[in-house]
């Protein structure tokens, strides 16, 4: 049989990058079989090296509230390319992206800008320890923050997948710091506070969780986990990354009313492009140098393109109705999924907050990490690549969320929801 071009670059790429991939899930380990090699994206569609075409739910793992390359972002990305790529000096444009998020978030008062979640997500953690003097941090199982040393402790996303706990090459001294509560569990919090009473600095969250599948946070966890942080002396961090302008314009911080020292930010925000960021109390972000002792720097931070790219794409989103319309498309393909999945053998939930969803083969409800874990791997990945087969490509992991943007239209959805029913019926 001859090979598909995709085919071909995969086996090359292997030869040149580890696994062929430049991030471990996109080699599709999680599903087998080979990645299709994108060649472009428009609106809810992309296509393949090789012509196939797919109504396209992955969004770039998040950021494509807008679906693929919209037009106005696309414009702007040239304009401002066509006028140099990086200075290294301040621009305009960073001020403005930087005043459309503070804007966008009353508990903040100013932020960095950094060039990827994990970036933020490391430095909110030292941030939260200038500020308080305190070591430790306390994070989620299932929970992702990026892959900074101390954040792949019993990480979610990938290392749940390959079955990995934690990576090789993070020294235990360091990731002893990173103390590990259940999601959903304010309690497994309070303990963890009881037995370091002086030595946590911060609390780090996914306020909703999108790493171990979309999990929302259970009625009153968040305000939980406000008050025991507020009663210890130790800072809240809300990790953004994925729910921020995704889950509402304000991010799940207006959505629950809940608001934390510290949020970090990325995907959304940079509208495609590489932007992260962490912001919040005026008072901790006095930390940060050049005002205060705590280091952190970029060459490319406030990149003129990517900024660019984030002010149009958080322009659009302000437009009216924006939230209702994701709302919307998302509800209506879970609602389809979810009947489709009641009359199939296999049985199967879908979990949704806002436009972020995840369909876990497993009856549910599926509200904790241990609940996920119950998740039937073996049938996501013959229905994932049902579904490739039929022109729709979500998450090749079950462990990930799939995301609606503004163009996905009603046809893209019901014809979503058919070969959700054929793919299905296939794997029984
Ligand atoms: C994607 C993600 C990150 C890491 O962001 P990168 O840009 O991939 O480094 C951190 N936290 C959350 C919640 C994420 O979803």
């Amino acid at each position: 049989m001859q090979q598909s071009r995709s085919q071909q670059l995969f086996e090359q790429a292997q030869r040149v990058i580890p696994g062929g991939v430049n991030s471990p899930v996109r080699s599709f380990r999680a599903v087998e079989g080979t990645p299709p090699f994108l060649a472009r994206g428009q609106g809810s569609r992309v296509w393949d090296v090789d012509g196939n075409e797919y109504i396209d739910y992955l969004g770039s793992w998040g950021p494509l509230a807008l679906g693929h390359a919209h037009p106005v972002v696309v414009e702007a990305v040239q304009r401002a390319a066509a006028d140099g790529t990086s200075f290294g000096a301040p621009v305009e444009q960073e001020v403005e992206l930087a005043e459309i998020i503070c804007a966008a978030l009353p508990s903040v008062d100013s932020l960095r800008l950094v060039n990827s979640g994990t970036e933020a997500c490391m430095t909110a953690l030292r941030l939260a320890r200038a500020y308080t003097g305190r070591p430790k941090i306390v994070k989620f199982a299932g929970n992702y923050h990026g892959h900074a040393d101390g954040l792949l402790v019993a990480a979610g996303s990938g290392a749940l997948t390959h079955g990995v706990p934690t990576s090789a090459g993070v020294p235990e001294s360091y990731a002893a710091e990173t103390l590990v509560a259940a999601y959903n569990d304010a309690e497994s919090v309070a303990e963890l506070f009881a037995a370091w009473p002086n030595d946590i600095a911060a609390v780090i969250v996914e306020p909703v969780a999108g790493n171990m599948g979309v999990v929302p946070p259970a009625s009153g966890f968040l305000n939980s986990l406000r008050s025991i942080t507020e009663a210890n002396g130790a800072l809240l961090i809300f990790d953004e990354v994925i729910t921020g302008f995704r889950v509402a314009y304000g991010g799940a911080q207006s959505l629950f009313g809940v608001a934390p020292d510290i949020t970090t930010m990325g995907k959304i925000i940079g509208g495609g492009l590489p932007v992260g960021a962490y912001g919040g109390r005026r008072d901790v972000m006095e930390m940060v140098a050049p005002l205060g002792p705590m280091y952190q720097a970029g060459t490319l931070s406030g990149n003129p393109l990517a900024v660019t790219a984030g002010v149009a794409t958080l322009k659009e989103l302000q437009r009216p109705e924006t939230y209702e319309r994701l709302e919307a498309s998302a509800s209506r393909l879970t609602d389809g999924i979810a009947a489709v999945f009641s009359q199939a053998e296999i049985p199967a939930s879908i979990n949704r907050v806002g436009s972020m969803f995840t369909g876990f083969f497993n009856p549910g409800p599926v509200a904790t990490l241990s609940e996920v874990e119950k998740s039937d791997t073996t049938t996501y990945g013959r229905y994932f690549h049902a579904l490739l087969e039929r022109g729709v490509y979500i998450a090749p992991s079950q462990f990930e969320a799939g995301f609606a943007s503004v163009a996905h239209t009603d046809a893209d959805i019901d014809r979503t929801i058919v070969a959700v029913g054929d793919a299905l019926s296939q794997v029984s």
